[in-house]
């Protein structure tokens, strides 16, 4: 089951520029960094109130999100489910024909494992699921 939004994610050029453009707009003081190697990724991620939001810019010319803003620009990216158990979820959606990008769970930020079903069969919404180990602070 699809508990809650977790966050949403947003593909950026520049992490630095986008920080500090956000910081204007939201206020906020803190700001958890981190290198997601399985999506060839660097993140930034803040909350505004309870949702977080993930600045995400490629670190390798290959990654998906250079693809992304090469295709449709910089601009919403993702917006990532939460579930008990991605495996299961992957699985019951596939079953109703539902297209997958990953087709088990990988590594994610915050050390969640995460998975990402394919815009295709979502009417251009790319969908990710989440799973923490973990409650984390940002
Ligand atoms: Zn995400």
């Amino acid at each position: 089951m699809l508990k809650s939004i977790n966050h949403i994610g947003i593909a950026v050029k520049n992490l630095d520029a986008s920080i500090e453009t956000f910081r204007k707009i939201f206020s906020f003081n803190e700001i958890h960094r981190e290198t997601v190697e399985s999506q060839k990724v660097e993140i930034a991620s803040f909350k505004v109130g309870d949702l977080l939001i993930e600045l995400t810019a490629a670190t390798e010319e290959t990654s998906p999100i250079s693809k992304f803003i090469e295709k449709r620009g910089e601009g919403i990216h993702h917006i990532a489910f939460e579930t008990d158990d991605v495996s299961e979820e992957l699985e019951r959606l596939s079953g109703k024909g539902i297209q997958l990008i990953n087709k088990s769970a990988t590594d994610g930020a915050h050390d969640m494992q995460i998975a990402f079903l394919h815009p295709k069969s979502t009417f251009g919404v790319l969908i990710e699921l989440c799973q923490k180990k973990y409650d984390y602070k940002l």
